[in-house]
């Protein structure tokens, strides 16, 4: 039987209280890599109690010694880090290429984090009054809950948990249970970096988990990462209990192409969008609108790329594209396409019936291109997570910007043009807050807040950058007469 994933909770890796599991698989070929434990309430409050004895003792080492367990950590990553993609792609699916940029991310959320005595300077000023000054502080807070998605197991946490141990709390993590594997690796080697015990802890699970976490008292501060019907539960929920919360949800991200473009560069950058990673990233564009003279030769050239794609194991040099992460998503996908297929709209490409020689049991979905399917269809509106793109062409670029404003959510969003003031139309007007000119994939670095708007983002502070210092820092403020 395959290994149980263990907790790990006061620097100690211990079997969960509860006794059911799920299976860990292999996305390529449906082998089982490992059992996840589904923990319980006891579970994450023996986590918490870890957590809330480690605080006073890792508030009270001054940030410099902090900031040196993260250097420490971060050399420790680089030099694991092949190791790291390899154990990445067998448990995601995505091609090494992909979760190489994966770990080198989360490496650069560490490096930004390495330098908190100078991003947690408070300010001061004389005399705010004859005889009186005031100073502010940035203090930590306590024990924070981080919980996390499938499509960037690595990175993802480390958009949080490394702000959170360097501004001096500690953190309760709950990994996605479909690939915690790799993530294990790395809080070892926060371990090997001189991580105390307590500060970083990690329990496994699902729903029951994340409740419990939302509803600790113990607990201060939510970042939450997923699907944006998850994210709304998340934020109201942990709200309720008085908890600051940080929900980052779904997205629907549109790209506009305009006539001006570079149009082999522009078809290029939006297949790596839409396919990447099969379609699983937040950030993935789905929805491509062509302007007047655009649409043409720019559906014609991303039907080639589409088109081209090989399917396979992506540790193999030769894969463009993985499979999706689970059966169970497989035939999600699927179902969208099967709905997109009975019209009205033109299927283009299908890949429903995509399969990997030798890998009979993996979770494969081919390049999927649709054309002029109503903007109002499930296809134009909801989240689908896959490589299922549409296509359709507009009049005006208004008239694109206008079909991205109407979206509910407002993740991500593209244009492609050589003309200045049409970049800046479209900055002024979308209202999507991250933002790509000829940029397929606008994901912005460490220290750059990430996060959207609408039903993509619920709270205020985003992640990374010096969003991520606020969030896990009080300003707390002296005023001071002698
Ligand atoms: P998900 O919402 O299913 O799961 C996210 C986390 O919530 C997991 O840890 C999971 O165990 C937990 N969870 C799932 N269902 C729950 C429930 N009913 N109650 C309580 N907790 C629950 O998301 P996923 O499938 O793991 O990841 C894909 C989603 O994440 C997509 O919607 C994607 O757009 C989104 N995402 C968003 C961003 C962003 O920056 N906005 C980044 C990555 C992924």
């Amino acid at each position: 039987m395959a290994d149980l994933v263990r907790n790990y909770i006061g620097g100690r890796w211990v079997a969960p209280i509860a006794r059911d599991t799920l299976t860990v698989t292999d996305p390529s070929s449906g082998e089982e890599l490992a059992r996840l434990p589904l923990s319980g309430p006891s579970d994450v409050g023996a986590a918490v109690a870890a957590a809330a004895s480690a605080f006073p003792a890792w508030r009270g080492t001054p940030a410099v010694e902090r900031a040196r367990v993260l250097f420490r950590l971060k050399a420790l990553l680089e030099e694991h880090k092949e190791e790291l993609a390899v154990s990445l792609t067998g448990e995601h699916g995505k091609v090494i290429a992909e979760t190489r940029g994966e770990i080198q991310r989360g490496i650069e959320n560490v490096e930004h984090a390495c330098g908190i005595p100078s991003l947690m300077l408070g300010d001061t000023l004389e005399d705010v009054a004859s005889g009186i000054d005031c100073a502010s502080w940035r203090q930590p807070l306590g024990v924070f809950g981080i919980i996390t998605p499938y499509n960037f197991p690595v990175m993802i946490p480390m958009w949080f948990w490394p702000y959170a141990v360097a501004t001096g709390n500690t953190v309760v993590l709950k990994p996605s249970e479909q690939d915690p594997l790799t993530h294990q690796r790395i809080v070892a080697l926060a371990e090997e970096a001189g991580l105390p015990p307590g500060v970083l802890n990690v329990v496994h699970g699902g729903r029951a988990v994340v409740e419990s976490v939302c509803d600790h008292p113990d607990i201060v501060g939510v970042s939450f990462v997923g699907s944006s019907r998850v994210a709304a539960m998340v934020y109201a929920r942990a709200a309720a209990s008085g908890k600051r919360v940080q929900a980052l949800g779904g997205a629907k991200n549109h790209i506009i192409v305009m006539p001006d473009a570079d149009m082999e560069a522009a078809a290029d950058a939006c297949a790596a969008s839409a396919f990447g990673s099969s379609g699983q990233r937040c950030l993935a564009g789905s929805v491509f609108s062509g302007v007047g003279d655009a649409y043409a030769p720019f559906r014609d050239r991303l039907m080639d790329v589409a088109s081209s794609m090989r399917l396979g194991n992506g540790l193999d040099p030769e894969t463009d594209m993985g499979p999706v992460i689970s059966a169970a998503h497989r035939d999600r996908v699927r179902s969208f396409i099967d709905v997109g297929a009975a019209g009205p709209g033109r299927l283009l490409l299908d890949g429903r019936a995509a399969s990997v020689e030798g890998r009979d049991g993996g979770y494969w979905v081919g390049p999927t291109v649709f054309e002029d399917v109503p903007p109002d269809s499930p296809l134009g509106t909801e989240e689908v997570f896959g490589p299922v793109v549409t296509l359709s062409k507009a009049t005006t670029v208004e008239d694109a910007i206008e079909r991205v404003r109407r979206s509910r959510y407002g993740n991500a969003c593209s244009i492609f043009t050589t003309s200045g003031r049409t970049a800046r139309e479209f900055r002024h007007g979308s209202g999507v807050a991250m933002m790509g000119v000829n940029v397929g994939v606008a994901a912005p670095m460490a220290f750059f807040p990430f996060g959207g708007s609408k039903e993509s983002f619920y709270g205020d502070l985003k992640a990374q950058g010096r969003d991520a210092v606020s969030f896990f820092t009080e300003q707390r403020v002296v005023i001071s007469r002698w």
